[in-house]
């Protein structure tokens, strides 16, 4: 079988010379910052043999997946699929809800938050923004402010844990902040949704968007989403409501939720992946998950310090379950050094996204890799790979730092 290309090869000449992946040229360790690998039962669910949208089984598969959504999202609104990646669900928020002359208020504290915006003003709104260093949060009293100032804001649109950064904003007072001036929020929470709490309800989320590819465990290709009354509301209230669209959420509630027929023809393989997805989370049991998120993210960082590298947030406190990013040690090339662990170490790490190019690196633990032994896994190949790089790490400290800190995961 010929080797795949996933990723460019690395710069130096020395990485391409000890190649080390399994036959089929795959890693054997997936640990970005998404999609991940997934398990055998997702891989399993998604080879079942297709059926056709309308066969007396499939509605059935669907509606029960929306309702494990639910339970996922730990949510009474309505849940939709949206068929396409998870920014098909942001853009769709935007694209649903933003009326012409809208003032909408968009929190940037990482490339997803800050890409955010091209979507409000493409649909017409009067952009405010709140942009903060890519390694720091969102204030939630700025906001406040500025939802004072602004007086008649409409939208506020957020990431919950920014991937690209490794850090998290606290989505639940900003929610609750934005609620108390009657803005309807729309929340990123592609990549916390399952390794993380989020609450809808109790938040104040009227528009989450979660991707299958992050913490729960499953293949990119849909974006789940959760939509409240008050989103629903402002959708119909639009001066020109969005339907007959791909971007329309309200084709998927008055066609499907309503009526029982698709506006298109949904994948049905992905639609099988998802259930059996959130089917193992709901059976592992969603504190568990989150715990298990966060024991993983724990001893990433506590290895990746133990080497003497430096986290990329500005704080702990704000650092994702989710990934951990660590900063680019001086003279060290991003990808030569995501060269040498994947193909010498069998381990595919991410580098940075947007303006974080360059400037950083991610280990990704989220659904199956949010283990113990994926992360020791992770850092061993990393301080090795480190070493090869000619820095002075003493083997073995990151893995052992990450032991020390947690028992089982
Ligand atoms: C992965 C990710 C996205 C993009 O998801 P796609 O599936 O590529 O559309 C958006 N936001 C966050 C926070 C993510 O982690």
């Amino acid at each position: 079988m010929t080797k795949l290309e996933l990723e460019p090869r690395p710069s130096g000449g020395s990485a391409q010379s000890a190649v080390r992946v399994d036959s089929t040229g795959l890693p054997e360790f997936t640990m970005t910052g998404g999609p991940l690998e997934v398990s055998d039962r997702v891989l399993r669910a998604l080879s079942r043999q297709t059926l056709y949208h309308y066969d007396p089984l499939f509605p059935d598969i669907y509606r029960d997946t929306t309702k494990k959504i639910q339970e996922v999202f730990q949510t009474a609104n309505d849940a939709i699929i949206m068929h396409g990646e998870a920014v098909l669900g942001l853009e769709a928020a935007a694209a649903s809800m933003v009326e012409p002359g809208d003032t909408c208020l968009n929190l940037a504290s990482g490339p997803f938050g800050k890409g955010y915006a091209r979507h409000l003003v493409r649909h017409g709104a009067r952009l405010v923004e709140l942009e903060v260093p890519f390694n720091q949060s969102v204030e939630p009293d700025d906001v406040r402010r500025l939802l004072e100032r602004e007086g008649d804001v409409k939208v506020v649109s957020m990431v919950h844990s920014e991937t690209p950064a490794g850090t998290l904003n606290q989505v639940e007072q900003i929610c609750g902040i934005a609620k108390e001036f009657g803005a309807v929020t729309i929340v990123d929470a592609v990549s916390s949704v399952g390794g993380m709490q989020v609450r809808p309800d109790e938040w104040g989320i009227d528009i989450c968007v979660a991707g299958p590819q992050k913490c729960l465990g499953c293949t990119p290709g849909s974006a789940l989403v959760t939509v409240s009354d008050d989103a629903w509301e402002k959708m119909r209230s639009k001066s020109t409501p969005l339907r007959g669209s791909v971007l329309s959420m309200l084709d998927m509630k008055e066609r499907w939720i309503e009526n029982g027929r698709f506006p298109y023809t949904p994948m049905t393989n992905q639609i099988f992946a998802v259930n059996e997805a959130l089917t193992q989370l709901l059976e592992e049991g969603l504190e568990s998950a989150f715990a298990r998120h966060s024991a993983a993210a724990r001893a990433c960082r506590a290895g990746v310090k133990a080497m003497g590298l430096e986290l990329w947030p500005a704080s702990e406190d704000i650092a994702s379950t989710c990934v951990t990013a660590v900063k680019l040690p001086e003279g060290v090339d991003d990808g030569e050094l995501r060269g040498i662990m994947r193909t010498r170490y069998g381990v595919m790490i991410s580098g940075g996204h947007g303006d974080l190019i360059g400037k950083l690196f991610r280990i990704g633990h989220m659904g199956q890799t949010a283990r113990f032994s994926h992360v020791l896994v992770a850092l061993g190949a990393l301080e090795r790979t480190l070493v090869d790089l000619g820095l002075d790490v003493p083997l073995g400290a990151g893995v052992s730092a990450a032991i020390g800190c947690s028992t089982s995961v």
